[in-house]
């Protein structure tokens, strides 16, 4: 059985409040939200962390990356929001499943 967490959610063998799935990643709601929106952003590839992430997989990372404004948009924050990648022990990460926090509020209009 995979370890991972987010390789489990993604393989549909744990539960997940998910919002967005294509081929390639996964955005789904963060079980302890720190904001009223909180995703976290997966590449369904396993990454340990952003600094595993190699050259070959850039076109994955760009979809991802572009597809930040849009959930965001489908998440009512159109004016504005917040991502964080934490990499490491050093830099917070306590998954070790690449992933970028996708925080904010919806905007009352
Ligand atoms: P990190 O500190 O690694 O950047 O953030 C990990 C995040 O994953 C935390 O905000 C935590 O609440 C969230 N998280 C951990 N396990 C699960 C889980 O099983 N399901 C969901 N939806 N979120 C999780
Ligand atoms: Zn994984």
């Amino acid at each position: 059985m995979d370890a991972c967490v987010f390789c489990r959610i993604v393989a549909g063998e744990l539960p997940a409040s998910v919002v967005y799935e294509d081929e390639a990643i996964m955005a789904f709601k963060d079980q302890h939200p720190e904001a009223p929106v909180h995703l976290l952003v997966v590449p369904k590839k396993h990454f340990a962390s952003l600094a595993h992430v190699e050259a070959e997989d850039a076109a994955l990372m760009g979809h991802l990356m572009l597809k930040l404004p849009e959930l965001a948009v489908l998440q009512g924050m159109a004016q504005g929001f917040k991502t964080r990648i934490n990499t490491g022990r050093a830099g917070g990460q306590e998954v070790a499943h690449l992933h970028v926090h996708l925080t904010g509020r919806p905007s009352l209009k």
